[in-house]
C-alpha cells in the first residue's frame, strides 16, 4: 500500500541526553499537531534530524528503534554538518536572503557544498523506505533541493513542498549564486505551496526569469510534468489555544502573575530572537510612546518574551546585546519603585504560561520586519475568550493578509507604531470585540487541520491531472 512520508529538517520530538540516557518528549509545535493525524497512521512516517549530534553507533541504533515506535525515522547529522548546512547555509545564507536582510548573507561555497551534501543525505535516507507510489511532503527552506533529488529515485511519486518562510522577490533571490540549482530543486515537486499570494507570485516570477517557464493559473510545465503552485496560509490548532485559555492551570497562573505585576495594562510581545522580528524597533517605539505620553507611565507595561534562538550565529549574538541594552536603557530611564516599564524574559515558556500572557494582554504588539506567517498573533486571537484585546500587526507578516481587522502598521514607521499603541489602548470595548470576532471566525475555520487537508487535496488533484495527460 502506498504511504505518506513527511520530511522536515527537525523531527517533531525533543530528545535530551544525560550521559548514555536519552529521554524523548513530543514537540508541541503546530506542524507536529497538524500532521499528527497523518504520520502516525499505518505505514506513514516522518523523517528528519533528531535535533542533537549522536556519534556512537549503539546510540544511533537505540534512537532509531525508539523513534520507529513513534513512526519517525532519524537522519543523523554530524557536528560539522549541523554547523555548515543548518547554522551556515540554511540560517546565514537562505534565511537572510528570503527575509530581505541581504547585507547579512554569508556567501560561501563550502556552506553550499554542505547544503547539497545534507539534502542528498536526506534523499538517500528516504530512498531506503520509498516505494514508487508513495506521497512525500517536504517542508521548508533547509530542504529546497530535496524534491528534485527524490524524483530521481521515484519519478512517479507524489511530491509536495511547503515553504514556511517568505519567498523573496526575484531581485533578492537573484543575489544567490546558486539560485538556479535551488529553483530546480524545488521544481522537482508536483505541488508547491506558500503562505501568501505574494510569495507564490515571487516564486513564479523567479521560475520565469531563471528557468524560462511561464505559468497558466499557477500551473507550470516542467519537462512535460504539470506542476502546480498555490498560496495556502498555515493556520493554528485553534481549539488547543482556546481550550488552554479556559483551563484551570492557565487561570491559576493568571492569578499568580497578576498579583506580581499589579493592575497595569499590558502590551505583549513574544518572538524568537531574530533580526527579522523587529524587536529593537518595537522597543524604540515603546520608548517614544512613554516619552510622548507621560500619562501612561505607571499605567502600562510591556511584557516582552524573547525565546533564545541560533545563539551560535554572530548576528544573533549582536542582536541579543542590542536588545539587552535597549531594555536596560528604557527601564533605567522610566522605572519607578512601583512600576517596571518592560518585563523582559530571555527564555521560553510552556503553553499554559503563554496562554496566561495572551489572556492578560490588552494589546499584542506583533511587528516583524518580515515574517513568513507569524503564529503568535493567531494564538493571541484564539486565546481571547472574552473577545477583548487589540492586535497590532506588521504588514510584513504573512498573517496580515488574513487579519485585516488588526491595526496594521509598517514596522519601519516608528511614529505609526506609537500612534497604533495609543489607538489600541483607547479602543472602545465594542470595537475590540467587533474586530476580534471577525478574526476568530476566520482562524477557527482556516485552522491547521484545514491547511493539511487542502494541501493533500491539491497534491492529489495535480497527480490526477498528470495521469490524465499520460
Ligand atoms: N512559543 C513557545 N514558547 C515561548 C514562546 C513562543 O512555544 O516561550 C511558540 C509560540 O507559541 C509559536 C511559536 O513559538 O507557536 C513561534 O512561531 P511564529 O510563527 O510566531 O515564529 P517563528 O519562531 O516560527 O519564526
Amino acid at each position: 500500500m502506498a504511504k505518506t512520508i513527511i520530511v522536515s529538517n527537525r523531527l517533531p520530538v525533543k530528545i535530551s541526553q544525560e550521559k548514555d540516557e536519552f529521554t524523548y518528549k513530543p514537540s508541541e509545535g503546530g506542524l507536529a499537531t497538524g500532521l499528527g493525524s497523518i504520520y502516525k497512521q499505518g505505514d506513514n512516517i516522518w523523517i528528519g534530524w533528531p535535533g542533537l549530534p549522536v556519534s556512537k553507533t549503539e546510540h544511533r541504533q537505540e534512537i532509531t528503534e525508539n523513534l520507529k515506535k513513534e513512526s519517525m525515522r532519524p537522519v543523523f547529522l554530524t557536528a560539522n554538518e549541523i554547523e555548515d548546512f543548518y547554522e551556515g547555509f540554511s540560517n546565514e545564507t537562505l534565511w537572510p536572503n528570503f527575509h530581505y536582510f541581504n547585507q547579512y548573507i554569508v556567501f560561501d561555497n563550502g556552506l553550499w557544498k554542505a547544503y547539497q551534501k545534507v539534502n542528498r543525505k536526506f534523499a538517500k535516507e528516504i530512498a531506503e523506505v520509498l516505494e514508487p507510489d508513495d506521497t512525500i511532503w517536504v517542508h521548508d527552506y533547509q530542504l529546497l533541493l530535496l524534491p528534485e533529488m527524490l524524483r530521481e529515485f521515484a519519478p512517479k511519486a507524489s511530491i509536495g513542498f511547503f515553504l514556511h518562510i517568505p519567498f523573496p522577490s526575484y531581485e533578492s533571490f537573484r543575489l544567490l549564486p546558486w539560485r538556479r540549482e535551488l529553483l530546480n530543486g524545488m521544481l522537482g515537486a508536483d505541488f508547491l505551496a506558500f503562505h501568501t499570494y505574494d510569495d507564490m507570485r515571487h516564486f513564479l516570477s523567479s521560475v520565469n526569469r531563471l528557468a524560462g517557464l511561464g505559468n497558466s493559473n499557477g500551473q507550470i510545465n516542467v519537462d512535460n510534468r504539470k506542476v502546480m503552485v498555490d498560496a495556502l496560509p498555515m493556520g493554528i490548532d485553534y481549539d488547543k489555544y482556546a481550550q488552554a485559555a479556559a483551563s484551570p492551570e492557565t487561570l491559576a497562573r493568571e492569578v499568580r502573575y497578576r498579583t506580581s505585576v499589579g493592575e497595569q495594562r499590558l502590551i505583549l510581545s513574544i518572538d524568537r530572537l531574530d533580526y527579522s522580528k523587529g524587536i529593537p524597533q518595537r522597543l524604540k517605539a515603546f520608548e517614544i510612546f512613554l516619552d510622548e505620553n507621560p500619562e501612561y507611565r505607571e499605567k502600562v507595561s510591556l511584557l516582552m518574551v524573547v525565546v533564545p534562538s541560533r545563539d551560535q550565529v554572530g548576528k544573533y549574538k549582536e542582536l541579543k546585546e542590542e536588545v539587552d541594552l535597549l531594555v536596560g536603557r528604557i527601564n533605567g530611564k522610566y522605572a519607578r519603585l512601583n512600576w517596571t516599564p518592560i518585563h523582559y524574559f530571555y527564555r521560553s515558556f510552556p503553553l499554559h504560561a503563554l496562554s496566561a500572557f495572551y489572556r492578560m494582554a490588552d494589546v499584542a504588539l506583533v511587528t516583524p520586519m518580515r515574517d513568513g506567517m507569524n503564529l503568535v498573533c493567531k494564538e493571541f486571537i484564539a486565546s481571547k475568550l472574552d473577545q477583548k484585546g487589540v492586535l497590532i500587526l506588521s504588514e510584513m507578516a504573512g498573517a496580515s493578509k488574513e487579519l485585516s481587522d488588526a491595526i496594521l502598521i509598517n514596522p519601519n514607521d516608528l511614529h505609526e507604531l506609537v500612534d497604533a499603541i495609543k489607538r489600541a489602548l483607547t479602543m472602545p470595548e465594542k470595537e475590540q470585540i467587533a474586530h476580534m470576532s471577525v478574526m476568530q471566525d476566520s482562524l477557527k475555520r482556516y485552522n491547521i487541520h484545514h491547511w493539511v487537508n487542502i494541501f493533500m487535496e491539491r497534491l492529489n488533484f495535480i497527480k490526477t491531472e498528470q495521469k490524465a495527460l499520460e
